[in-house]
């Protein structure tokens, strides 16, 4: 069982059934408090419900559906000692293969060496020169980390269009087709994916869509979301996730370099 299982698990055991004012959501990239919201837990019937009144809406996940939310956020889940190690993860290595490459040394010898290209620049270099890149950065990038996994699962407004994002929210949909937790093969044998991402400088640009709809959660996003953070769980998701696979890349030192720890692509307006 994951990190945020395990705990969710604990939290829902010790639960009160009962109504809670001043539930959180995501919205534009920010957490923000929703408007006169109630968030009700029915340990009777097993369903967690969000209640706004402006906008006026009602939304009721079952604990079932929530924790196969929170199993699969738990797929995607690293920890700040642990993300080093998806280097040697199969399905990074499905993202950003390594190859074996002849190499060329200063005394004319040729060694043959694992090589990695960097996601930026396209450089092609032995794995042991490349940095494990946090793409919305550790500190200050934990909200768009999470929003970007939450839109991979389907849970804002609004789908991703990056080329990792949109390859791991068909493979969830793929492997949802498939019996008993068919999202643990999407990270053990990579049956649901379709390969290598091009270095950012060598694709073209996909446009950006509706910013405001991909950083918003739904109904379903702002349900989960709204019980983690009431079960105290918001830090052990922004941790989980800024360090999940879908927040690490390899690059190069001199990209990895260039690039200020501020660097995020939606800031707050
Ligand atoms: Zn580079």
């Amino acid at each position: 069982m994951g990190y945020l299982e395990t705990a969710f698990n604990a939290k829902w055991a010790l639960a009160t059934s009962g109504t809670f004012n001043g539930p959180l959501t995501i919205s534009q990239g920010r957490v923000v408090y929703v408007d006169q919201g109630v968030l009700k837990i029915d340990k009777e019937k097993s369903e967690i419900t969000l209640a706004t009144i402006t906008p006026h809406l009602q939304y009721t996940l079952s604990l079932k559906d929530a924790i196969e939310y929170i199993q699969k956020l738990d797929a995607m889940s690293r920890k700040s000692t642990t993300y080093a190690d998806l280097k040697d993860n199969s399905t990074f290595n499905v993202f950003y293969p390594r190859e074996m490459k002849n190499l060329l040394y200063f005394n004319g010898e040729i060694k043959n060496e694992a090589t990695r290209t960097c996601t930026n620049c396209g450089v092609v270099l032995p794995v042991r020169l490349l940095q494990m890149d946090h793409q919305r950065p550790k500190i200050g990038g934990q909200i768009e980390a999470v929003v970007k996994v939450m839109r991979i699962l389907q849970l804002t407004l609004e789908e991703p269009r990056g080329p990792k994002c949109r390859q791991l929210h068909n493979a969830f949909i793929e492997a949802k087709k498939h019996p008993t937790n068919p999202w643990i093969l999407i990270f053990t044998h990579q049956n649901f994916l379709t390969g290598t991402i091009k270095p950012t400088q060598l694709r073209e640009e996909s446009p950006p869509g509706n910013l405001d709809d991909r950083y918003t959660l739904n109904n379903r996003g702002s349900v989960l979301y709204a019980i983690l953070r009431h079960f105290g769980m918001g830090d052990l998701l922004d941790i989980c996730l800024v360090n999940g696979i879908a927040n690490i890349r390899p690059l190069c030192s001199a990209c990895n370099g260039g690039r200020s720890n501020k660097d995020r692509k939606y800031p707050p307006v």
